[in-house]
């Protein structure tokens, strides 16, 4: 009859934390789970994303569930915004974008209460324009 209060702070919980942090990529937690295998070989799946669920209703760390994609895992709770590359499917953060506060005022003002944004930004990385821009130069001529 173990609580989750007697797991909180598992060996387990804190490889994934920290191995999440590490990272700007926002990982899915498959992909997580590949880089925290590294270092818990006998860890599964499953544990990864009980885990996950747990950090997220401790507030430690935040899913992002957008538009059909896979959710992923961020560690940085402060609020910002997202920028998806439409050629690789890369998330960046937005940091210095006011998130989305305007937005956040009017639909207030409907008489609604706010609990969040999932805004997400949509682009191409700069890896991706710099293959772009490779492709165009040899199309050239
Ligand atoms: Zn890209
Ligand atoms: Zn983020």
């Amino acid at each position: 009859m173990a609580t989750e209060k007697i797991q909180r702070n598992t060996p387990q919980r804190k490889v994934i934390l920290e191995e999440l942090e590490k990272l700007s990529t926002h990982p899915t937690a498959s992909e997580l789970y590949a880089i925290v295998r590294r270092r818990l070989p006998r860890i599964s799946l499953g544990t990864v994303y009980r885990n996950l669920e747990l950090l997220v209703r401790n507030r430690t760390i935040k899913k992002i569930e957008i538009g059909g994609s896979e959710t992923r895992f961020d560690a940085e709770c402060m609020h910002h915004n997202h920028v998806r590359c439409v050629e690789c499917g890369c998330l960046d953060d937005l940091m210095d974008i006011p998130a989305g506060s305007e937005t956040e005022k009017l639909i207030h003002s409907n008489g609604y209460e706010i609990i969040g944004c999932r805004t997400e930004f949509i682009g191409i990385c700069p890896d991706c324009r710099k293959t772009r821009s490779g492709k165009h130069s040899r199309v050239k001529q």
